[in-house]
């Protein structure tokens, strides 16, 4: 389909795209690679009057050390995270995620920062930002502030960013040394997870979910019984508490479950027997 009549223009800067989002009043919006928002305008399901081009903004592209952390600009593409060799060493997970997603057209276009602010369940970094304790940097009109990304996902396409904001930068901690796995279960190399899992076990283990609910969250059910000293098969049986993960054409809610506890039961082993 052909997306609705917009209006477009190109931002020189984080803070002309700040100046340009407020004047376009809740109805304009940024786009960094398009792959996911232009689909979405393709099917109708957004039809924003502004589109705010922040793409070009190179300076927001790096991998960079941030003392104890890592940090990674919102415009660095999916290639450049997975082939960053300060992240390989350092939060390796983030690394083999971005190699993971989709195909390599897919990874030469998306961004980080889109994957991240536009909050989508069955995307696979906000599960690995979510298992690494990440803190998202954010721009808007009145300077900067910082969130972490377990407050960050609100609902289904829904984030803590405000209308007039721009996600700056992802911070990573740093993690040499940490058990961590990812398990993404699909259908063909390229697709999208049915259901992924990121683990990342560094004293305690903390596990982030794709594509199990309305927004990117944490299995604290399977995270609880491994703190209470359950072994990973009992606290996998336990992936889903309190979850409600959508049904559709590749799974139902029921098959979701048991994916769930097949995946989380195999990223606790391999997190635990895999360092570095
Ligand atoms: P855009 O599409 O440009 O933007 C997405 C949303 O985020 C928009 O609302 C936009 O306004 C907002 N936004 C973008 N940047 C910022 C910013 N810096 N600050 C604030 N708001 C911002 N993803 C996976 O995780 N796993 C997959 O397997 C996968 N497979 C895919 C397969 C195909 C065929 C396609 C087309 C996409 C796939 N994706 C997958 C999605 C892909 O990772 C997207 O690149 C990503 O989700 C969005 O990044 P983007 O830079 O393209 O964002």
């Amino acid at each position: 389909m052909i997306p609705a009549s917009f209006d477009y223009q190109v931002a020189g800067s984080v803070d002309e795209a700040v100046r340009l989002l407020s004047e376009g009043g809740g109805d304009a919006k940024l786009l960094a690679g398009g792959h996911s928002l232009l689909p979405l305008m393709k099917l109708r399901l957004a039809s924003p009057s502004l589109l705010i081009d922040i793409g070009g903004l190179h300076d927001l592209s790096y991998v960079r050390e941030a003392g104890d952390a890592i940090a990674i600009g919102a415009l660095t593409r999916h290639l450049d995270v997975a082939g960053s060799s300060l992240l390989q060493r350092e939060a390796p997970l983030v690394a083999h995620v971005a190699g993971q997603v989709g195909d390599p057209q897919v990874r030469h276009r998306g961004t980080i920062g889109g994957s991240i602010a536009h909050g989508d369940p069955a995307s696979d970094l906000p599960a690995a930002c979510l298992a690494l304790d990440a803190t998202f940097v954010i721009a808007g009109p009145n300077g900067e502030r910082r969130i972490g990304a377990g407050e960050f996902f609100r609902g289904f396409l829904e984030t803590a960013l405000e209308a007039d904001e721009v996600l700056v930068e992802i911070l990573v901690p740093k993690a040499a040394g940490a058990g961590w796995s990812f398990q993404k279960f699909n259908r063909r190399a390229q697709d999208w997870a049915i259901v992924g899992v990121a683990a990342v076990s560094n004293g305690s283990t903390r596990i982030g979910l794709v594509n199990m609910g309305s927004t990117p969250l944490r299995s604290t059910g399977a995270e609880e019984a491994l703190a209470g000293g359950a072994s990973a098969s009992d606290a996998a049986a336990h992936a889903a508490d309190g979850l409600e993960p959508p049904g559709d054409l590749n799974a139902s809610p029921e098959y979701r479950r048991h994916l769930a506890a097949v995946l989380v039961r195999r990223a606790i082993e391999e997190a635990s027997s895999r360092h570095g």
